[in-house]
């Protein structure tokens, strides 16, 4: 792309959006930046080389206050809900809405579309990998780092990982993306040539707005590919098969619960590539760091993606052996008078947390709670009734969960308001040979600034009680 010479409105001025906004800027755009908070709250817009009357900031987002004609393209920072006014003004007069994903891959991979063979050999040009879930996400995309990095070439993990895709120079030939379903639901020309869908259960649905609209959003990441590129889905999640269904490129389906006749399968303790309806052994689950069958999951969707690559089994098993957890995704924090302390804050929904509390033998002390985003906790707590000897609820959610967990016969629920106290009351609960399992199921908003922050106070608390460092 030689350049955007077009008027273009860049929404939210975060990290994303002020990288969005200098690359169109330094590529001959017209650009205006909104955001509905004060410039004070906006580090990264500070540095742009903007004219104040292009900086919109501090007032009800609007297209009414961009001056002149209606702007050719309107770009998203991440996290931009569909359903804000401004987005739904640009939608109604038929503007070109794109994601910021859209903006920094679609650079990389312009050159592409009319002389594809050419550009094999010729110029640099980068292969995305993308990966999209409602859960594992990041532990898979770090994964697929891990692997890009064993092939010996350049390589690069961003998106939804907290490195915004467009501050990224274009050197890289492997780029690693995470995307969420905010960055895929504007998802319009990119063609993302590798791309695993891991699972789809319900999340977001305030921010999408139905089911349906997030499973369709989820889909987009398929929607640009052709037949010589290649999707990685999972077998298990009735849903992704469904849209395995509609995609045309090659498709390789990994199972945790079936021996596939082609594909990646879970057999008598090793994870084993399936040809022609039989097994090889690649790599023994209890090698792995990761612990549980949906991390297993996220180990097939790389080794999947590995194999495209070229790597070879030795050296597939080399790289997912090595893997540690990423922090706060079932993080080991340690054991104490005999009792495991993880610390899975991210779980910020129940899935996840049904899925850490699957992951473990021994009897579970689960912490669960925070801000429900309006998902259902009944089967979250008729798990926990199966899996937890005792679930400590807490935060603004603890009340709803209680009352669902006392519904399907949890053994014993103790309620706490803070997340100090429940921690406590998780500790005393706990006896030697328990796992005390902080997997909240919902988000930390009601009193943390982010799962990360939660995560550490955890780790804090326990360290504190047991006097270690
Ligand atoms: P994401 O980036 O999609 O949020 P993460 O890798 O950060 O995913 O993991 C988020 C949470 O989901 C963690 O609690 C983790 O233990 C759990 N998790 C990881 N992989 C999976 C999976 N394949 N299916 C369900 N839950 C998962």
């Amino acid at each position: 792309m030689d350049g955007y010479h077009m008027k273009v409105v860049v929404i939210g001025a975060g990290m994303s959006g002020a990288a969005a906004a200098k690359l169109l800027h330094g590529r001959g755009a017209l650009v205006y930046i909104m955001d509905g908070k004060d410039e004070s709250g906006l580090p990264y817009a500070r540095e742009l080389p903007l004219p104040q009357e292009r900086r919109l900031f501090g007032a009800e987002m609007t297209l009414s206050s961009v001056p002149g004609p209606p702007p050719d393209l309107v770009v998203l920072s991440p996290g931009v809900p569909p359903h804000l006014k401004v987005v739904q003004e640009a939608l109604n007069q038929e503007i070109r809405v794109w994601s910021e994903v859209e903006l920094a891959l679609g650079e990389l991979m312009e050159e592409e579309g009319e002389d594809a063979d050419d550009s094999k050999n010729g110029g640099h040009r980068a292969t995305v990998i993308g990966v999209t879930g409602s859960n594992g996400k990041t532990t898979t995309a770090s994964l697929l780092g891990a692997v890009a990095a064993m092939t010996g070439k350049s390589s690069v993990v961003a998106g939804n990982i907290g490195r915004a895709l467009t501050s990224l120079i274009e050197e890289y030939e492997y780029i690693v993306a995470e995307l969420s379903s905010f960055q895929l639901a504007f998802l319009d020309k990119l063609r993302i040539p590798i791309a695993v869908l891991l699972n789809i259960t319900p999340d977001h649905l305030d921010w999408h707005g139905s089911f349906e609209a997030y499973v369709a959003a989820k889909a987009r990441i398929f929607k640009n590919q052709r037949p010589e590129d290649v999707c990685v889905i999972n077998w298990e999640c009735p849903v992704c098969r469904e849209i395995s269904e509609t995609v045309s490129s090659r498709r390789v389906f990994f199972s945790s619960g079936t021996l596939l006749f082609e594909g990646w399968g879970l057999e008598q303790g090793w994870i084993v590539r399936r040809r022609d309806g039989k097994s090889r052994r690649v790599v023994e689950t209890q090698a792995l760091s990761l612990k549980g069958v949906h991390n297993w999951e996220n180990v097939m969707a790389a080794l999947a993606v590995a194999e495209e690559l070229g790597l070879s089994e030795e050296e597939m098993s080399r790289v997912v052996t090595a893997f540690e957890p990423v922090k706060h995704r079932q993080e080991v924090v340690g054991t104490f008078d005999g009792i495991l302390y993880i610390n899975d804050s991210k779980a910020t929904n129940p899935d996840s947390a049904i899925k850490a509390m699957g992951s473990y033998e021994n009897p579970i002390v689960l912490l669960a709670g925070g801000r429900n985003k309006g998902l259902d906790m009944m089967g979250f707590m008729k798990v926990a009734k199966e899996r937890a000897r005792c679930v400590v609820v807490y935060g603004e959610a603890a009340a709803e969960m209680q009352r669902a967990g006392e519904g399907v016969g949890v053994p014993r629920i103790v309620e706490r308001k803070g997340f100090a106290e429940a921690v406590a009351a998780a500790i005393e609960e706990a006896c030697p040979g328990d796992v005390v399992l902080l997997s909240p199921g919902c988000t930390s908003w009601d009193g943390f600034k982010n799962y990360e922050e939660r995560g550490e106070c955890f780790k804090e608390l326990v360290r504190a009680h047991y006097d270690v460092k």
